[in-house]
């Protein structure tokens, strides 16, 4: 039996396509962050994997915001988690954490899986960053003292046609495209658009959960599309697949970038899996786009 935490997420949607029969959980279901609900999960459920993909993610205001929260919730559901995963023997746990887990700044690039601990998280979303380090550090704990065949995937930012559009919910862009689509002339976006990005399509990071599990592959590795695009870049795919090629993008540099980049490299993902094929950003965002559009003309 596999279960799901996070299954309501961008993730656990794109996942539910592709692993229909796997049980899917969210908050509505238990709270991760109460150790006796994880309990009563297992309990219920007795699952022999766990795909672990329950987390407080957001955007940059509200992690500098509410640092303690992203600190606090994380941590309790990671550590709840993994304590009844132990308890309850399950046989693989494969967690997500975020590229957002590295230093904020390395002397060379693309980050390895080897600088995890080279360096503090950046500032604007330290809590989330660390709480997200340390749960690569409790797994690895485990795999040294039970042998345990639990992993941790890495991802880059993610988008995709699940999400939602509300101003606190959404990815960064499912909000670009958002806003683009409603803008006449012009829109503004937060910092100065030169920080380097990878963006990943969910259902790309949902192909590799279920190759891990399908092939009982027992290992952590980054997992993201080799290209970087500045934020403008970004943008700029953006305005085309909108086709809104004349839009004006104007930035508002009195506003936070963010971690100026944190690319990280795939080669070990790509070492597992050969043929790995990542979709374009292109064409990633054209479906984002065509989704919107039909829910949008509702
Ligand atoms: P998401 O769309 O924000 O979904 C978060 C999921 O976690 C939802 O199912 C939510 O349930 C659940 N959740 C939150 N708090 C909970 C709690 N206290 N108890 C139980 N469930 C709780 O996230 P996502 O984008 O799918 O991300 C999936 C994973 O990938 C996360 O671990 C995230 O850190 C990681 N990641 C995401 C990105 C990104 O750009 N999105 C990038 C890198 C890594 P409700 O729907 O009921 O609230």
């Amino acid at each position: 039996m596999i279960l799901v935490t996070g299954g309501s997420g961008l993730v656990g949607k794109h996942l539910k396509d592709i692993l229909p029969d796997a049980t899917y959980i969210s908050s509505r279901d238990f709270d991760l962050t109460v150790l006796d609900e994880v309990h009563s999960m297992m309990d219920i459920y007795k699952p022999k994997i766990v795909i672990h993909l329950a987390a407080r993610v957001g955007g940059i205001m509200d992690n500098i915001k509410h640092p303690v929260d992203y600190l606090e919730e994380n941590i309790l559901m990671n550590t709840n988690i993994l304590k009844k995963c132990h308890e309850f023997n399950v046989e693989r746990v494969i967690a997500i954490l975020s590229t957002c887990v590295y230093p904020d700044k390395v002397d060379s690039y693309p980050m390895k899986e080897k600088d995890l601990f080279n360096g503090p998280p950046t500032s604007t979303n330290f809590s989330y960053g660390f709480a997200k380090r340390c749960m690569a550090a409790h797994i690895d704990s485990y795999i040294k003292q039970y042998n345990k065949k639990w992993c941790y995937l890495t991802p880059c930012n993610l988008y995709g046609e699940y999400d939602k559009y509300d101003e606190h919910n959404s990815h960064y862009v499912s909000a670009l495209i958002k806003k683009i689509h409603e803008a006449d002339d012009a829109i503004e976006l937060w910092g100065t658009g030169t920080p380097l990005r990878q963006f990943m399509y969910g259902g790309d990071l949902a192909r590799v959960i279920k190759y891990v599990i399908d092939n009982n592959i027992v290992a952590s590795f980054n997992v993201a599309p080799k290209k970087v695009y500045t934020i403008n870049e970004i943008a700029n795919i953006g305005k085309k697949a909108c086709g809104k090629d004349k839009l004006i993008i104007n930035y508002d540099s009195t506003k936070p970038d963010g971690q100026f980049r944190k690319d990280v490299d795939s080669s070990k993902l790509l070492s597992i899996l050969k043929d790995f094929e990542f979709t374009t950003l292109e064409e990633g965002i054209g479906k984002v786009y065509d989704n919107f559009s039909k829910r949008y003309n509702q």
